[in-house]
């Protein structure tokens, strides 16, 4: 009878997973080991961090952003990055859903003694997710939540005074945002897609280490290391488009695991078509925020909202501006940096 293969990294112990990756047998232990180093690899071989950096890890209490955490805090241990660390996360407003999946944010950061700071988009805008849904209905919620989103971890990350927020966005995300750039046509964003930091003058950096790490090893690494995450969907979350990559990612990858790397490549390869100029900065006229226009996007969905326009807001890309008005009450007014690139509607991490 022919004997138990031996893991293909460490050739003594039994494997017990297979690598989506790679398609190596490995045992637990070495996966571990290999996951981790390719995370260090990425974060050093871009130069993510120097020592004494202060940096916020976008929280949702997913597999992802959980992973992330718990990876995070090993490698700045493990190999003495110097790195102050945080959780930063955003209460969208979403019952039945942000609120339970940050319960487990909350147990994480009794765990890792992690500083923890939450934000609401409730407090920052005066408005939460489901009441946004509750005007817009369930076909663009999606792009308020993402740029309301983007401006609170801003927002989050100058309360804290960190330099850098990291964030859960893996391979299989960002091999979907190529495709759905490509099948939208969106050069300029298939150009910034795939940047592993993105940073404008005076911005803060974000960056994404799970860059090159598959969302079936994420997965595979919570569920071995028993990691306390939310596993449930948004009840928000058809976005039918991201649906639709989503599904032929999956096809493809189980026809050739190595299309997910092949896809952020060939993203990768259009970055030269991105020197669109950009736009004059200036501070928006409602909350100081940095914008090309008299108001930033959460401005202005803002003030469809609060007009009842919501739905129109987002489909027509030539609508006319709104004249800036004071901020509300509600409205808090922390001074915001510019950001490097346009508000991107992607789907949480
Ligand atoms: Fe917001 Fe994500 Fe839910 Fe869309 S799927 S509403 S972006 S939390
Ligand atoms: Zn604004």
């Amino acid at each position: 009878m022919a004997p138990p293969r031996a893991c293909a990294l460490c050739q003594t112990a039994r494997p017990i997973v297979r690598r989506p990756k790679t398609g190596q047998q490995v045992c637990k232990d070495c996966f571990f080991h290999v996951f981790e180093t390719e995370v260090h690899n990425t974060i050093t071989s871009a130069s993510l961090f120097k020592r004494g950096d202060r940096v916020a890890i976008g929280a949702s209490g997913g597999k992802d952003s959980t992973v992330l955490a718990h990876v995070m805090k090993v490698l700045n241990d493990r190999y003495d990055y110097g790195l102050e660390l945080y959780l930063l996360s955003i209460d969208e407003g979403i019952t039945g859903y942000r609120d339970d999946s940050l319960e487990s944010v909350k147990r994480n950061q009794q765990e890792y003694g992690l500083p923890l700071k939450i934000l609401s988009y409730d407090e920052l805008y005066g408005w939460t997710m489901d009441a946004i849904v509750e005007q817009v209905g369930r076909k663009n919620n999606c792009t308020f939540c993402g740029v309301f989103r983007r401006q609170a971890l801003d927002r989050g990350a100058a309360a804290l005074n960190v330099d850098h927020i990291v964030t859960g966005h893996n391979a299989d995300d960002i091999a979907e945002t190529v495709l759905m750039n490509i099948m939208r046509g969106d050069i300029a964003r298939l150009g910034r897609c795939t940047l592993i930091c993105t940073q404008g003058e005076d911005s803060i950096k974000r960056s994404k280490p799970f860059k090159y790490a598959y969302e079936k090893e994420i997965v595979m690494y919570a569920y071995f290391k028993k990691l306390d995450y939310f596993s449930t969907e948004c009840i928000y979350s058809p976005d039918a488009y991201r649906g639709h990559a989503r599904v032929f990612l999956k096809d493809l990858e189980a026809a050739r695991p190595s299309a997910i790397i092949d896809i952020i490549h060939s993203g990768e390869a259009f970055q030269v078509a991105d020197q669109v100029a950009l736009k004059a900065q200036q501070t928006c006229k409602r909350c100081g925020y940095m914008s090309s226009n008299d108001l930033c996007k959460a401005c202005t969905l803002l003030e469809s909202l609060e007009k009842g326009m919501g739905q129109l807001a987002t489909g027509d890309r030539n609508r006319r501006r709104l004249d800036g008005e004071p901020a509300p009450e509600n409205m808090r007014t922390i001074p915001m940096f510019q950001r490097s690139t346009p508000a991107e509607p992607i789907a949480d991490p």
